[in-house]
């Protein structure tokens, strides 16, 4: 096996955890390339809720998705993923986070950790039984310490009863590499 970028790793977990998810929240959609490949993903009658807080990137999620022909699969919604449960209320087979800014975007209007927390904490509640929330953690250079530092020790504090946490590190790569998570709901 070759190089392997870290978001390719985490979609062939994905494959891998879940190969045919049904219903599913992109809740970071960004240039839309989460939203591609949970279309790709899903079957012909799956739903994708796609969602993030700035118009360009709506718009480039959006013309990303119309280019690939899975228009009649994915809603797209301008809100933060902390209201997630105001659009989806069936029980989720598959959610992503990747968090950070848009990449070539405003480095400022990117994930912040209460409102990652609160999306994260209302995502588990969706998610049925069997189901996997996947977060893609950056830190370091413009995105700081302070999401992660977050995040990490309310990931761990998760009961084990209800839920299985993995983090993934790519060890020897250089400049604090992002996180790959996994949340399996038991
Ligand atoms: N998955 C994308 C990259 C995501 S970048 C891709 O593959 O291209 C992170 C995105 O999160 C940015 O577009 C940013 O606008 C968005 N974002 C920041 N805060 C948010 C919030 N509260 N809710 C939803 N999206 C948010």
């Amino acid at each position: 096996m070759g190089r392997i970028a870290i978001t390719t790793w985490c979609q062939e977990r994905i494959r891998q955890f879940m190969p045919e998810p049904l219903v599913c929240i992109d809740a970071t959609a960004g240039k839309g390339r989460d939203t591609l490949f949970l279309c790709e993903i899903t079957p012909d009658d799956g739903h994708i809720l796609a969602m993030d807080i700035q118009e360009e990137a709506i718009k480039q999620a959006k013309e990303r998705i119309r280019r690939a022909g899975y228009e009649s699969k994915v809603e797209f919604v301008l809100d933060g993923h902390e209201h997630m449960d105001h659009y989806m209320t069936d029980s989720v087979d598959l959610i992503m986070f990747n968090l950070g800014y848009l990449p070539g975007g405003d480095h400022k209007k990117a994930t912040s950790y209460p409102t990652t927390i609160e999306a994260v904490k209302k995502g588990l509640a969706l998610l049925k039984a069997g189901g996997l929330m996947t977060l893609m953690i950056y830190s370091g250079g413009d995105s700081g310490f302070e999401e992660r530092e977050a995040l990490l020790p309310f990931l761990q504090d998760l009961d084990s009863q209800d839920f299985t946490v993995i983090v993934e590190s790519f060890y020897n790569k250089p400049n604090t590499p992002p996180l790959p998570v996994y949340i399996l709901k038991h």
